[in-house]
């Protein structure tokens, strides 16, 4: 029998694609391991580029083929493979469905790897494909941009799904029709991002309109990726999470590669709801020292 090794280097979350290559080859008849020891055939995936060199190495001791964004930014699994559904046993533990329902973006924000990586939004896989669980996770990068959305909506809405919009939504999109489907969809967490400071008002239209249509608007409830370090100051970032706090929403600040000292710290503070809400940011015990060890050099 053919014996199918998949290798996993990120090991952080289960990897979709060796999910879908499973699903292929154990329906062609082949015994399937995840990171297992050599097989007939062997498969490397690595989602992240800091992986890339340990990849190719194994690959390369494998004799396997290597593959995923860490490898290439536009490496993509076969028509056939891509759209079976993925293999849950291959991650035991797993307790819910993942998938794309559409792939791409409508923006082409200049720090994201969207755009080069998946075009234009496009749709993906429906429903029907992937999930097996009641509880979803969606990998879609702008979820509200397809122009399906609403059919979707009311898809998981009639299936009783609890959906985790994992990418977060687009808050700019967000209209009453919207937010009624959303609040009558209930997810137990929502996100959107917010990383420039220039759309505040679009931000805190489509929070107003979320509120009116009946979704709470607690930290508990709902969070805003916020992106610090890219063509930002450090107030910018500071109004961005302040503001949010302000009406209770959760932030998760997100680096942007090569940020400065003060903007980790930042993080720090702003993605646990115990410092913000007992601190200010300046009086937060690790910028005042960072301020003060400065200050001995100014
Ligand atoms: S809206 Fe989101 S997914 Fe789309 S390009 Fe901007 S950051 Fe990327």
């Amino acid at each position: 029998m053919l014996k199918v090794n998949l290798i996993d280097v990120d090991l952080k979350f289960p990897n979709l694609a060796l999910m879908k290559i499973s699903a292929y080859w154990k329906r062609q008849g082949a015994v399937v391991t995840l990171n297992g020891s050599r097989g007939d055939l062997n498969f490397v995936s690595c989602v992240f580029t800091k992986n890339k060199e340990k990849a190719l190495k194994i690959a390369e001791s494998y004799c396997a083929e290597a593959g995923g964004t860490g490898i290439d930014l536009k490496s993509q699994l076969p028509h056939e493979v891509e759209h079976i559904c993925p293999d849950y046993m291959l991650y035991p533990k797993l307790n819910y469905s993942i998938g794309f329902t559409s792939r791409g973006c409508i923006r082409k924000c200049s720090f994201c790897i969207v755009p080069e990586k998946e075009g234009y939004i496009k749709e993906w896989s429906s429903l029907e494909e992937f999930v097996r669980h009641k509880k979803v996770i969606l990998l879609d990068n702008n979820f509200l941009a397809s122009t399906r959305w609403k059919f979707k909506l009311l898809e998981m809405i009639e299936r009783n799904l609890i959906v985790d919009f994992n990418q977060g939504l687009d808050i700019r999109l967000i209209d009453e029709e919207k937010a009624a489907l959303i609040v009558k969809l209930n997810p137990p967490y929502l996100r959107f991002a917010w990383d420039d400071v220039k759309d505040e008002a679009a931000v805190r239209k489509g929070i107003s309109i979320l509120k009116k249509e009946g979704f709470p608007i607690d930290r508990h409830r709902i969070g805003f990726y916020v992106l610090v370090g890219y063509n930002s100051t450090l107030e910018e970032d500071l109004h961005r999470a302040n503001t949010l706090h302000g009406m209770d929403i959760n932030t998760h600040v997100q680096l942007y590669k090569g940020s400065q000292k003060t903007a980790k710290i930042l993080a720090r503070w702003a993605n646990r709801p115990w410092y913000w809400m007992t601190s200010s940011f300046e009086e937060f015990e690790p910028i005042k020292n960072l301020r003060q060890y400065c200050e001995l050099f100014e």
